[in-house]
């Protein structure tokens, strides 16, 4: 007998479980929609030109070794990341001039915190352990242990920060009903959540439902969290890819970053430059001074050591030789805007393409919501139809990744969604 002879079958995650569907199905129609990668129109993962670029370069940098990483990662990689989260001071443009003059100073100067030295940033294990670390350390260190997430939020959320031991609560986020953001729910529930509770934002491009508050709402929210004392917790896995901007995607970010209180931020690399597979982010902690900062970041080099010890070279060497680099950054802003480009448009096609066929339904939606996802309002009856009928897999909540659907095959999937809801 085997010593796990009563071990149980695990059941299988739903997002991957979509992914190994969709790769058994033969029909050359199929589509995956399903887990968030951006693709070439033929369905590949797509790697960003600058970082072929940057790769052959480091392939022929023969000084380098392969030496440990001090825990925190590399240092110039974390001071980079920090500086295209909180600002450099290179600020300039903006859709909406009336919040820009209220918060022009805040977003306009270069970053207090970071001249403060009141940053922390470690270098992590993509955003996933990004969010891990910065949840272990709370459930370490801070009183309050619930956490409030938006409802819904990325499946990964709730894994990751019960798995640190802290407690979950929701806050809401999103009307179904209206498909918009539920703002004023938002508002009562974090106006009655717990005395210094812990609240998990997106940062920007919220994923799963494409649906983020606008620069003036934040703002509110902003007042709120610091009025009630609750501590806010960025996850921003998207910058750049819902505005085709990396500053005004890091708009919420700053206003709390700059704002003299404190603040978490979790980040990744895998989709704004295609790192996916590189597991490479960041994990930011802004402190009230630089003496908490100097005593956080020898707190989390004790919460990391026995996590993994120290994170890997390649990805944040990529990262870090884009960053400083005037014109590689130069050539990532160039993608990263096509790549939001292609997702507007393919929304856009789309949406037309429903409303050309008629589709019942008010379709304005996809064209509303930003970032990778649209959160489409199809119900699970109707996901189910869709990978039974037409061979697409996406979750069973309705999002699909807009950044896996190819200009090509919008006609198919707008006749299956029309074939699904009438
Ligand atoms: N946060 C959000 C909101 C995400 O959508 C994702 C990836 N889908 C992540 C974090 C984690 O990304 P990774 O670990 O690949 O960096």
């Amino acid at each position: 007998d085997s010593l796990f002879q009563d071990i149980t079958l695990a059941p299988d995650i739903p997002i991957y479980a979509t992914t190994a569907a969709y790769n058994k199905d033969p029909c050359p129609n199929k589509l995956h929609l399903g887990i968030g990668v951006y693709r070439t129109e033929e369905g590949k993962c797509h790697t960003l030109n600058v970082v072929k670029q940057v790769e052959q370069t480091l392939a022929n940098d023969l000084s380098a070794d392969k030496e440990y990483l001090p825990i925190t990662g590399m240092p110039e990689f974390n001071k980079l990341s920090a500086k295209l989260m909180f600002g450099s001071g290179r600020y300039k443009n903006t859709t909406e001039v009336v919040f820009l003059l209220l918060a022009a100073y805040i977003i306009v100067r270069k970053s207090p915190a970071i001249k403060e030295s009141r940053v922390v940033t470690v270098q992590c294990v993509s955003g996933c352990l990004s969010l891990r670390v910065g949840a272990e350390f709370l459930a370490k260190h801070y009183h309050q242990h619930v956490v409030y997430l938006p409802e819904p939020t990325y499946g990964n959320h709730p894994n990751l920060i019960s798995a640190a031991g802290l407690t979950l609560k929701t806050y809401r986020y999103y009307d179904p009903k209206t498909l918009v953001l539920d703002f004023q729910g938002l508002l009562e529930d974090l106006g009655s959540a717990l005395t210094g509770a812990i609240v998990l934002f997106h940062a920007c491009g919220h994923n799963p439902t494409g649906v983020d508050p606008t620069c003036q709402q934040w703002e509110q929210i902003r007042q709120l969290v610091r009025q009630r004392g609750l501590l806010p917790f960025f996850d921003c896995a998207y910058q750049g890819l819902v505005s085709g901007n990396l500053d005004d995607d890091a708009q919420s970010i700053r206003m709390f970053g700059c704002d003299g209180g404190e603040c978490f931020v979790a980040q990744s690399y895998s989709k704004n430059m295609g790192l996916y597979g590189e597991r490479i982010g960041s994990l930011s902690i802004v402190c009230k001074t630089a003496d908490v900062a100097r005593r956080v970041e020898s707190q989390l080099k004790l919460i990391i050591r026995p996590l993994y010890s120290n994170p890997p070279i390649h990805g944040a060497a990529i990262v870090t030789a884009i960053l400083k680099d005037r014109d590689l950054y130069q050539k990532w802003t160039n993608e990263l805007k096509a790549m939001r480009d292609r997702l507007v448009q393919v929304r856009r096609q789309l949406y037309d393409s429903l409303c050309n066929k008629g589709t019942p339904g008010d379709w304005s939606h996809i064209i509303k919501q930003v970032g990778m996802y649209s959160f489409t309002g199809l119900n699970k009856d109707q996901v189910d139809f869709l990978t039974r009928e037409y061979h697409i897999y996406m979750s069973s909540d309705g999002r699909i990744n807009i950044g896996g659907l190819s200009s090509k095959a919008v006609p198919y999937f707008a006749d299956a969604i029309h074939d699904a809801v009438i």
